[in-house]
């Protein structure tokens, strides 16, 4: 019979996992939207990353989670319009208008 001595129930008090759990990725949205603009008093929304902290960042080539908002350059998900995606339209825009 061989025993394992290495098996002993050890519960670590310092492997804080319950304080990992809700932690959340601490990447914001790129967008100039959640900037304050000069001269206003207007603060906007801020938009952070929907993914938990130290996540894989994401293929920018994949849909969004649950087809919600977009993926940023880096790997993030966030919640709202991809900046990316509206400045073309824009640009798409002032060449109509000329
Ligand atoms: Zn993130
Ligand atoms: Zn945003």
């Amino acid at each position: 019979m061989t025993i394992l001595i290495e098996q002993k129930n050890f519960i670590d008090p310092y492997t804080a996992q319950e304080q990992e759990i809700f932690k959340k990725c601490y990447h914001e949205c790129p967008d100039e939207l959640h900037l304050s603009t000069k001269g206003s008093n207007i603060i906007p929304n801020r938009s952070f990353c929907e993914l938990p902290l130290f996540h894989a960042p994401l293929k920018l080539s994949d849909a969004p989670p649950n087809g919600i908002g977009y993926i940023s350059p880096g790997g993030h998900h966030f919640k709202c319009d991809d900046p990316a995606k509206r400045e073309n339209e824009d640009c798409i825009l002032h060449k109509t208008n000329k």
